[in-house]
């Protein structure tokens, strides 16, 4: 039988419920999901790669069809590669579509066997971004509400070092 393979990709810098929920539905809905962070964000990252891959490890530990891997370069390639049938990605806002809708179709020239699929977020999380967590947890604020609680205080604790800077 043919497994269906999805990738959700992003920066994970770090890891928020917002992912943890997309990667968690998509997990019920494919046969194998992989979790790819970013190795080169142009977002000039907080938390090194591995440290990335770790939290992340760790959040998705008891969703037995889930892998976190890392990537470097073309999505669509890393997919073709991997065999990867599609993209899964939560869409926050409007504000999150006109780019996503850019990168889907620019991902189905490159490969044009991959699909982009987009879970909505889920309304306790849709405000939720890794750079709202940075914030916060920067200045000694309470980011219980946003993280995985398994990670909470590894993110806390990480994130007071580099406190304003
Ligand atoms: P961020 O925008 O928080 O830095 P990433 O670039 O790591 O996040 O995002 C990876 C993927 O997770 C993207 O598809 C993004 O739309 C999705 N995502 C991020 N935050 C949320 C959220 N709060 N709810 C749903 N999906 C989210």
């Amino acid at each position: 039988m043919n497994k269906k393979k999805v990738i959700c990709p992003g920066s994970f810098d770090p890891v928020t419920l917002g992912h943890l929920d997309i990667i968690t539905r998509a997990s019920k809905m494919f046969d194998c999901v992989y979790v790819a962070a970013l190795v080169n964000s142009s977002k000039n990252p907080s938390f090194s790669i591995e440290e990335r891959m770790e939290l992340m490890r760790e959040a998705v530990r008891e969703l037995d069809n889930v892998q976190v891997v890392s990537f470097e370069g073309l999505l669509a390639e890393y997919c073709r590669k991997n065999n990867i049938d599609a993209i899964v990605k939560g869409l926050r806002a409007v504000s999150d579509f006109e780019y996503e809708f850019q990168m889907a179709i620019a991902n189905k020239k490159l490969y044009p066997q991959l699909e982009t699929i987009f879970l909505t977020a889920d309304s306790d999380s849709m405000y939720l971004s890794s750079s709202m967590v940075r914030e916060i947890g920067r200045y000694g604020g309470d980011i219980s509400n946003f993280v995985p609680a398994c990670v909470h205080d590894r993110i806390v604790a990480r994130l007071r070092e580099t406190n304003g800077k």
